[in-house]
């Protein structure tokens, strides 16, 4: 059940965020407007290959939040039901981009409330105007063609533009 009062709340924001995209820190920063404490969680994926480590991607986090007082960057692995209670938090934060995110997300807040024994609610955040058309997936689609979107933050594009530039020199030589 949530505190009584949401200053005492704790909220874990999960995601691949391969790489952490504007529309990743936009939510962030609104819910930590709220929240009295957000993880925001790096998922380790055994299954997926990623573009960048989870070191990395809890680097780029960290260094794109650092002045959110009340934000702390950590990374997991297994059920996101387990960790969030692991982690003493009330609920799971999500981004909602169109109604297809909600569908894909609306069984998943369910299925973390019933095997949570209630204790793990979901809370959905529209995705502001400006962000609703980004995605990690888009980022990392225009990079292997070598394009740097605009969508990430700097510490972001600066890791992008080394990568392309270490992957061309070893072409050309
Ligand atoms: P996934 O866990 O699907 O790999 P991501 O790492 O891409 O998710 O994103 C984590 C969360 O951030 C998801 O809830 C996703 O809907 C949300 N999100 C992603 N991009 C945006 C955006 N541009 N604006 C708002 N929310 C977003």
């Amino acid at each position: 059940m949530f505190h009584e009062n949401t200053e005492d709340m704790t909220i874990v924001y999960p995601g691949s965020f391969d790489p952490v995209t504007l529309g990743h820190i936009d939510i962030t920063r609104r819910a930590a407007e709220f929240a009295h404490r957000l993880v925001v969680a790096v998922l380790d994926n055994p299954h997926k290959e990623p573009m960048f480590s989870v070191a990395e991607r809890v680097s780029f986090l960290q260094d794109s939040l650092a002045d959110v007082s009340n934000v702390e960057i950590d990374s997991f692995s297994g059920l996101l039901a387990d960790y969030v209670v692991k982690k003493g938090a009330d609920a799971v934060l999500r981004g909602l981009r169109c109604a297809d995110d909600f569908g894909n997300e609306f069984p998943y807040a369910v299925c973390n409330k019933a095997i949570s024994g209630g204790r793990v609610e979901t809370i959905f955040l529209p995705a502001s105007p400006e962000f609703v058309h980004v995605s990690s997936s888009i980022v990392r689609e225009v990079a292997n063609f070598g394009v740097v979107s605009d969508f990430v933050p700097p510490v972001v594009r600066v890791a992008i533009e080394k990568r392309f530039l270490i992957l061309t020199d070893s072409v050309d030589s």
